[in-house]
């Protein structure tokens, strides 16, 4: 069985997976479904339609089955930049002087530079098939937007994106990225919209936040014929196309006989990790096999290790339907913290759920071990890491070094979900001696959760 195992574990193109994994079809005990955020009723297939494309609304609410198909289409765009690699960190192995051996799933080899673009070609794809002439998003540091602008332009959707106010400024290039791909940016709040209008009477001269982003997006897609409002993590259709990161992973592993032990991997609204313990979480839950699964947070939006769980709104406008999820409030917000797209205040509910279970771990880093990781890794693995990715480096090199001190020789897989190119006045920062750690205190946090609504079912 033991072959040499490379550095990298391509696969063949004939190896891409054919079908999404619905990890939810394999919970018993399935999250709970999404309220309107009027009625406080489950959100129907028709509720949901009004915002999201009819086959993306029928993904949303299916927890019965267990793989869906991925069209021919989206895999032919998946062609063009998966399967991505596995790479054995065996440099990072050998500077740790570590007896365990370290996977990790590369998602940074696409132009948008993170692994947003495999739901955003599923969710574009769907837009297009159903006749639609454009979708609407917003956009924080940017990475969902830019992901988004590259599906849009492949399939020749409009695509309108609401950037942060202070991101458009502060980040040109990413605003410039999905100009190149065609896409109409705004900086949030705009007069393009009642919502933007109105905080920018009542705050001038305001930076904008997401939460306004996102009702300005909304706003735009359901005033509009033939457009439809996206989003980038938290929902359950998104973590189904992010299942292709855990299904490639796990194909590549079996083909050298390799079972990890531990899987990590950072949480922001949870896609990409969701994505990525899919089919491990899948083995566990049949009880086929056991794993261990760590979820990381920033230390400065803790949403799973000091969140509640609880029904809350996704959004500050509240706009959106309610979801039950670990949360810190949907007016919880965070510090400055240089991983933008951690900076969220809820957690997707699947992943939820298997926390409050026992069936998942968490752990919050401060960002100023998680740059000191990110920096090593930089030497001795060549790849520059995005801030947030860089989470999930962190505690598999503490795993690692827990290894090395017990002596035992587990296998560790993490995901490192993109590149750190446009992130470079973070890394500044850094090098500057200019970062701080913010740890909110527990007045802080209950400030946010104040917020959360009352709702018993
Ligand atoms: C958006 C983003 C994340 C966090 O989002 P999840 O939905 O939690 O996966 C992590 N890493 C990168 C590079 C991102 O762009």
């Amino acid at each position: 069985m033991h072959k040499e195992i490379p550095y990298k574990i391509y696969l063949e193109e004939t190896e891409l997976p054919r079908h999404w994994l619905n990890l939810r079809a394999f919970m018993e005990n399935k999250p709970a479904p999404l309220l309107h955020p009027q009625t406080l009723q489950p959100m129907t297939q028709e509720d949901l339609s009004e915002v999201f494309c009819v086959e993306l609304a029928k993904q949303e609410l299916d927890d019965t089955t267990p793989y869906i198909e991925i069209p021919e289409e989206i895999r032919n765009f998946y062609k063009m930049y998966r399967p991505a690699p596995l790479v054995r960190a065996y440099c990072l192995e050998k500077a740790l002087d570590t007896p365990a051996k370290i996977y990790y799933k590369f998602e940074g080899n696409n132009t948008s530079g993170s692994h947003k673009l495999n739901s955003a070609i599923a969710q574009a794809y769907y837009a297009k098939k159903q006749g639609l002439k454009g979708v609407t998003t917003e956009t924080g540091a940017g990475q969902w937007g830019t992901a988004l602008s590259m599906a849009c332009s492949y399939f020749g959707l409009d695509c309108k994106v609401y950037m942060v106010k202070c991101s458009y400024e502060q980040k040109p290039f990413r605003r410039e990225v999905m100009r190149t791909y065609g896409a109409n940016v705004t900086p949030s709040p705009s007069m393009t919209t009642n919502v933007g209008r109105k905080i920018l009477e009542e705050f001038p001269g305001t930076t904008g936040s997401l939460g306004c982003a996102i009702s300005e997006a909304v706003e735009t897609a359901t005033g509009m014929d033939g457009y439809r409002y996206v989003l980038g993590s938290v929902l359950n259709q998104v973590l189904l196309h992010q299942s292709v990161i855990g299904m490639e992973a796990k194909t590549a592993l079996d083909k050298y006989g390799e079972k990890p032990d531990v899987i990590i991997g950072c949480a922001g609204g949870g896609s990409n990790l969701g994505g990525l313990i899919a089919p491990f979480m899948a083995e566990k839950l049949q009880g086929k096999a056991d794993y261990r699964f760590i979820a990381v947070e920033p230390a400065s939006c803790p949403t799973l290790t000091r969140g509640k769980y609880a029904y809350d709104y996704c959004d500050t406008g509240k706009v959106c339907p309610l979801s039950k999820m670990y949360t810190l409030g949907s007016g919880f917000i965070p510090s400055a913290s240089h991983a933008g797209g951690l900076r969220y205040h809820g957690m997707t509910s699947t992943l939820s759920e298997l926390y409050d279970k026992g069936l998942m771990e968490a752990r919050a880093v401060e960002q100023t071990s998680v740059f000191e990781a990110a920096e090593r890794f930089a030497r001795v693995e060549g790849i520059l890491p995005a801030p947030e990715s860089s989470h999930a480096i962190k505690v598999a090199m503490d795993e690692a070094i827990k290894c090395k001190e017990t002596g035992e020789a587990k296998t560790i897989l993490f995901g490192l979900t993109g590149t750190g190119y446009f992130d470079m006045l973070s890394y500044e920062k850094f090098h500057d001696g200019k970062m701080s750690d913010y740890i909110p205190t527990e007045e802080e946090l209950a400030k946010g959760f104040a917020g959360i609504p009352e709702i018993s079912l």
